[in-house]
């Protein structure tokens, strides 16, 4: 059995070993220490972010954004459909209620028509939404000028969920400023990793503050445990801000080399095959965190999503179909949802092909050449 392919594996630099050894040597084993702080003020240089607060996940991230807000139980928030459950859950965790709204066709991501159609339609019923939260799915930033254009005329915060596009731009801007707070992932999968990890990103220094209180088990200021509000334990350790330091250093290369992942695909698989990729608007910048591509059978000769991923499993090669939208999703289909079929025709059609910077041009060879020859197979059935 040739080695596992993986669909995106964690990627170490040479320094992150050194930091979290210098993590050891001076006993910071802690939520809290110097690698935090130094993470924390380069994830502030690299996005532009004038404040950042190290947190234990970008679920966690979310979480405290959402508190900020003061969403409580039965309050209204708008999330992204098309998305992983991480961005929905913590909306539920406070007792409100998710509203989800579809994509549009190109970014994939929240569609502003739809979501102001939703806000009126909200207001309307009584019940005006208490914070947006867009997402960046697969590196690739959502329509996100026009959604915050429409949040700041009906007044409502936006919370962007940037836990996969760090590292993106819509016009020289990261994904993950726009909105009042925006959130970030390091768990193993993501462009960068500290093994698990997250942070909440802003301008607004109180609401920094404020975060890296709440996620310190929110502890007045007092010799003893003093407590004023309900508290979390949402800190990074020092240890795990120790990798993400390291890999801070080599966050533009695995961009650059993400990229180059995808120019690869792009450029080899529609020799033999009709399928669609992402293509970023004009003045976007996605770090391609993961390259995916559209298999639409009636232009492939019958060949689905789901017989190329069951073809590259048997390849010991990771593929995934793209994320199932939220309001297919059992746990979240009684919630209300504004849906135009968009994420719905993605999920069907969608497949997310190995995109880690670590992978040689081997490795890219052999998944390419195993599409390849299936595709020939196939076509060759259809063709008989
Ligand atoms: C990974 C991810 C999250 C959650 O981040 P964790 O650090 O795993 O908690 C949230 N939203 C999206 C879109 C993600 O991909």
């Amino acid at each position: 059995m040739n080695p596992k392919i993986w669909l995106s594996s964690p990627h170490m630099g040479d320094q992150e070993f050194n930091f979290v050894k210098e993590a050891f040597e001076t006993n910071w084993i802690a939520p809290l220490g110097p690698h935090v702080n130094g993470f924390e003020h380069d994830l502030e240089e690299f996005t532009g972010a004038k404040y950042a607060a190290a947190l234990s996940s970008g679920t966690a991230a979310l979480h405290l954004a959402l508190i900020m807000l003061g969403i409580k139980a039965g309050d209204e928030v708008i999330c992204q459909s098309f998305t992983f459950s991480a961005t929905a859950n913590p909306i539920v965790y406070l007792g409100a209620i998710p509203v989800f709204i579809d994509s549009e066709p190109d970014t994939w991501n929240m569609c502003p028509d739809l979501l102001e159609q939703a806000i009126k339609d909200r207001i309307a019923k009584g019940k005006k939404p208490k914070a947006i939260v867009p997402v960046h799915l697969y590196g690739m930033p959502a329509k996100i000028e026009q959604i915050i254009a429409i949040a700041a005329k009906y007044e409502i915060p936006v919370i962007e969920d940037a836990a996969e596009a760090l590292g993106s731009t819509v016009n020289g801007k990261a994904a993950g400023t726009f909105g009042i707070m925006g959130v970030l992932s390091f768990n193993g999968n993501k462009i960068i990793t500290t093994s698990g990890g997250g942070a909440l990103i802003s301008d607004d220094e109180k609401i920094i503050d404020q975060a890296r209180f709440l996620a310190t088990q929110a502890r007045d200021a007092a010799p003893h445990y003093q407590h004023s509000q309900i508290g979390y334990n949402y800190r990074m350790s020092n240890v795990c801000a120790g990798i993400g330091r390291g890999q801070m250093r080599v966050l533009t290369d695995r961009v650059t080399q993400r990229r180059k992942v995808y120019d690869t695909y792009l450029k080899y698989l529609p020799e033999f095959s009709n399928f669609d990729f992402q293509t970023e608007p004009e003045g976007y910048f996605s770090n391609r965190w993961l390259t995916t591509i559209l298999v639409n059978p009636a232009k492939n000769n019958g060949v689905d999503r789901e017989t190329i991923r069951l073809c590259l499993e048997k390849e010991n090669i990771e593929s995934r179909p793209l994320w199932k939208p939220m309001h297919l999703q059992p746990i979240f289909e009684n919630y209300p949802s504004y849906i135009n079929g968009q994420s719905e025709g993605l999920f069907n059609n969608g497949l997310c092909l190995p995109s880690g910077s670590n992978l040689s041009q081997d490795d890219l060879e052999r998944v390419i050449s195993n599409i390849k020859s299936h595709f020939h197979y196939i076509s060759q059935q259809k063709e008989i």
